[in-house]
């Protein structure tokens, strides 16, 4: 068997020892006679590991009482529906940040149910960066305000969590979730998909602050209100069984290895390694501020764009892959979430050199 380094943005890598622990499981789940996919996710074996993913995970983010926690389907994109249905609560209007392609999403489907205020953006610099929250122009009555803490694409980051003043805090997690510890409390609403730094496509993750949910929009579809699967602990209908299962195996493999603190130290150090090698060279470059560049995705472009082709396929070769930038800003990008090894981030980086001396 030969395992590649696998650079792709999600579905993105698993821990090998995850797929490992899954594979043994595959057949038989715990002598219970058949496979984790075949289980009633109303018996006792599946509520078992649905409750110890749930827990696992309120541990490792230190989620209080306060906060349910959804084990949802549809991905990160149902959120940006379900969170104006669900947290407008008799408002008409909310706030969003716009630092790049899936701030813009997230609006676009806003704006289906409210007057989006857009109290910030980037655009004008290309988003390569996020505006200082003091140029922010927040409203007041606003429901919510939401923002996008690691935009995948662009690979930008918030050095910062906003202030709000009271209004309830949303964030789209999807591509940073669990790389580093984080204060739950700051926020009213933190929504993820799975399939970057949790767990197979097909689950999406959603916390949020039990008094905020209850006052949904007029005549929207039950799987659209978060208190029917609060009320019902996400088995309103069938949830997502065998992607809640491997998620809990994530969680269980990030504590084992020292939690979330334990990962943001492994995480920085793999991006420093990163940058460190892009910004050392002319021959390789990163256009975000130092200060807003993302530990989990990566993009750099060569200065000799017609070289393009030849990189990937010289790095296909030796096992790196999925490196192809996307295609809305071209070049190259590495994602490199948790699952990704230190190993990979050394490969790549040493072949970044050699590739350099090859065709400079
Ligand atoms: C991948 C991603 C999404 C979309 O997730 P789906 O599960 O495909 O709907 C949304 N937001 C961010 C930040 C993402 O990285």
């Amino acid at each position: 068997m030969s395992r590649v380094f696998n650079f792709s943005a999600g579905p993105a890598c698993l821990p090998q020892a995850v797929l490992e622990r899954a594979r043994d499981e595959m057949v038989e789940w715990q002598a219970a006679g058949m496979s984790v996919m075949e289980m009633s996710h109303r018996g006792k074996a599946f509520m078992s590991i649905a409750e110890k993913a749930e827990a696992d995970l309120r541990q490792l983010m230190g989620i209080s009482s306060d906060y349910s926690v959804l084990f949802l389907q549809g991905g990160a994109s149902s959120q940006f529906a379900m969170i104006p249905v669900n947290l407008l609560r008799g408002k008409s209007t909310a706030d969003y940040i716009n630092t790049g392609a899936w701030s813009k999403k997230a609006i676009a489907e806003a704006k289906r149910y409210c007057d989006v205020n857009v109290a910030a953006t980037d655009e004008a610099n290309n988003f390569t960066g996020v505006p200082p929250q003091s140029e922010w122009n927040l409203n007041k009555h606003a429901a919510y305000v939401h923002y996008t803490p690691n935009e995948t694409i662009g690979g930008v980051e918030f050095p910062f969590v906003p202030e709000t003043d009271g209004v309830p805090l949303v964030a789209d997690m999807s591509s940073t979730i669990l790389s580093r510890p984080i204060d739950v409390s700051k926020y009213g609403l933190i929504y993820a998909g799975a399939q970057k730094n949790i767990g197979p496509a097909g689950l999406a993750v959603v916390i949020v602050r039990k008094d905020l949910i209850g006052e949904v929009l007029e005549d929207q579809p039950s799987m659209f209100d978060y208190a029917i699967h609060d009320k019902n602990d996400s088995m309103y209908n069938t949830p997502p069984t065998y992607g809640w299962y491997l998620a809990g195996l994530v969680f269980e493999w990030i504590k084992l290895k020292g939690g979330v603190k334990a990962m943001a130290e492994i995480n920085e150090r793999k991006a420093k390694k990163l940058y460190d090698a892009i910004d050392a060279s002319d021959f390789y470059a990163n256009p975000v501020v130092p200060e807003c560049r993302s530990w989990m995705n990566v993009p750099f472009t060569l200065a000799n764009p017609d070289l393009d082709k030849t990189f990937l396929e010289e790095a296909e070769k030796v096992g790196l892959t999925a490196l192809k930038g996307h295609r809305s800003v071209g070049g190259m990008r590495a994602s490199i979430y948790n699952a990704m090894p230190e190993e990979g981030i050394d490969t790549l980086v040493g072949f970044m050199a050699d590739f350099e001396k090859k065709h400079a």
